[in-house]
């Protein structure tokens, strides 16, 4: 009899699933050259989880040899498309059989709740790899018109060797937008995870190796940021997939910059507008998304809409509303499967989200929430929280928070919504609601953003559509066929014929 699997179930797994520290480079487990080791903790309750393999510039030279090394050797990137689509399938099917194991180290070490690693985080990773997987067989070159006594062709080359830094809050499914691509294009690729959730690539690497992933190819960099700092200055990594802090992407660029040139893709923050006109169809149903979009994974989501724009003849009603739909999302014990929310990340992050609270005191008006709560003992965990802003000037309203704190701003016409709305530094995603299609148009039009939502809020996971910011959220887009161009050259081959 299959076990129900409750909270007791996944304590229970916990308690015995075992976890893997150390780097993976050139198809197999390695300490760190000089032993250094870091530990990773659970947000859950702060417990130590394991300790992990500190890298330093030694490794990531390793690595970085290794992979170079398969690269030219031609052991994948030589590889017929739809054999390294085979491999990457099988991949694909491991990562599905072991997602209980997966979720679960995603869970304990990120303290995002159970019935989103389950649900959202493996699944969307699985998704990603496979659809990259199908995808690339059917990538044809272009053969361009030409004068007669020429034949030429567009082709997509691999680039070489490909770096990833992914961040803390999806962690797999962020490593996931990045190594799909970049292997089944057919690069050697290194992956540095964030020091805070390490485990889970460090688990599938592993599953690369029995899908038949050839040594040198997938190699993961447990460490700080000062492995991330090393693979943005090294003169032989040709590219780098970031996601991650306008900060540290601003870095990353520079030490591009003063290396070799490697191709820089970023993927950065967001202060993202959901929009609500009057004329919206139905209040209760935004209002609902609305605490969707930023209370989901307690906030520390890139695009998660962070401010809630209303038009203020509506402002009532949907407040109303508001209040009741963010009481889903008070934080529970993440492996409980009933519970919505989990944990805040750490106390650093923590502490942040808590400034801004103190900061919204003073320039906004409280309406919900602001307390840390303790639904497990240690572990930080926050009250969703709503403020009230007399207008758009205030910090909270033009700051990443990444934390469960929601600014609603009021605003009289489209115009001045769409001004607030394009008024900040970043330009990930944005939302309208409305039931005029002029409105929807104008809107969607020319509001400055990667993704645009109208009457939803971060729906429809379909890896057709590519996720990126305007301005400084970014640059380059992840999903899609577009993403492909990412990690290969164009080379345009032209051949005299007589
Ligand atoms: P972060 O501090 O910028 O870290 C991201 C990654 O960069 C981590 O692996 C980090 O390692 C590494 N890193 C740190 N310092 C580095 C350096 N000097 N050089 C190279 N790499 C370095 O960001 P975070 O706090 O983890 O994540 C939150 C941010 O990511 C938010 O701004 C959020 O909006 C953004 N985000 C964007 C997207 C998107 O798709 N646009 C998605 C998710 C998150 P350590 O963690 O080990 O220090
Ligand atoms: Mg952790």
């Amino acid at each position: 009899m299959t076990r129900l699997k409750d909270r007791a179930y996944w304590l229970d797994k916990a308690a015995t699933l075992p976890l893997e520290g150390r780097a993976f480079i050139d198809g197999r487990y390695v300490d760190a050259q000089d032993g250094a080791t870091f530990c990773t903790r659970s947000p859950v309750d702060d417990a130590v989880l394991a300790a992990v393999a500190q890298c330093a510039k030694a490794d990531v030279d390793l690595a970085v040899a290794a992979a170079r090394r398969s690269f030219e050797a031609g052991v994948w990137s030589e590889l017929a498309a739809r054999e390294r689509k085979a491999v990457l399938l099988k991949w694909a099917a491991l990562l599905e059989a072991h997602t209980d194991e997966l979720a679960l180290l995603e869970t304990l070490d990120s303290g995002k709740p159970i019935a989103d690693t389950i649900g959202a985080d493996l699944p969307g990773t699985i998704y990603c790899l496979r659809w990259f997987a199908e995808l690339i067989d059917k990538v044809h070159g272009e053969v361009p018109a030409t004068d007669p006594q020429f034949f030429g062709t567009v082709t997509q080359q691999p680039l070489g060797v490909v770096a990833a830094v992914v961040p803390w809050n999806y962690p797999l499914l962020m490593a996931a937008w990045k190594f799909a691509p970049a292997l089944a294009a057919g690069n050697s690729v290194l992956l540095k995870p964030s020091e805070k959730t390490p485990l889970s690539a460090l688990r599938i690497a592993a599953l690369a190796m029995e899908a038949g992933v050839p040594a040198g190819v997938f190699n993961v960099l447990p460490g700080d940021g000062a492995v991330g700092r090393e693979l943005s200055l090294h003169g032989d990594v040709d590219c780098i997939a970031f996601t991650g802090s306008g900060a540290v992407g601003r870095q990353i660029a520079q030490n591009a910059a003063a290396s070799n040139l490697k191709r820089v893709w970023l993927e950065l923050g967001g202060k993202s507008a959901n929009i609500v006109m009057a004329d919206c169809a139905d209040i209760t149903q935004a209002a609902q998304s609305a605490a969707a979009a930023i209370f989901a994974n307690m906030g520390q989501v890139c695009s998660a809409g962070s401010r809630l724009l209303v038009q203020r003849s509506v402002i009532e009603p949907l407040l109303r509303e508001l209040l009741v739909a963010t009481d889903s999302y008070y934080p529970g014990h993440p492996l409980d499967p009933a519970s919505v929310t989990g944990a805040i990340i750490d106390a650093v992050q923590f502490e942040r989200v808590q400034r801004y609270i103190e900061t919204g005191r003073h320039e906004a008006q409280l309406l919900k929430g602001g307390q840390a709560l303790s639904p497990v003992g240690a572990g930080a965990y926050l009250e969703p929280t709503i403020f009230l802003a007399p207008d758009a000037t205030a910090r909270i309203a033009n700051e990443e928070i990444f934390g469960p704190v929601l600014v609603v701003i009021p605003f009289d016409t489209l115009d001045e919504a769409i001004a607030i709305a394009n008024q900040t530094e970043f330009g990930l995603a944005a939302a309208v609601w409305s039931s005029d299609l002029g409105t929807i148009h104008r809107a969607t039009r020319q509001l400055r953003a990667g993704t645009v939502w109208v009457n939803c809020y971060d729906e429809l996971v379909d890896m057709n559509f590519p996720f990126g910011g305007f301005k400084e959220s970014g640059n380059g887009r992840d999903n899609s066929a577009h993403a492909l161009g990412k990690y290969t050259e164009l080379k345009s081959t032209i051949l005299r014929c007589r």
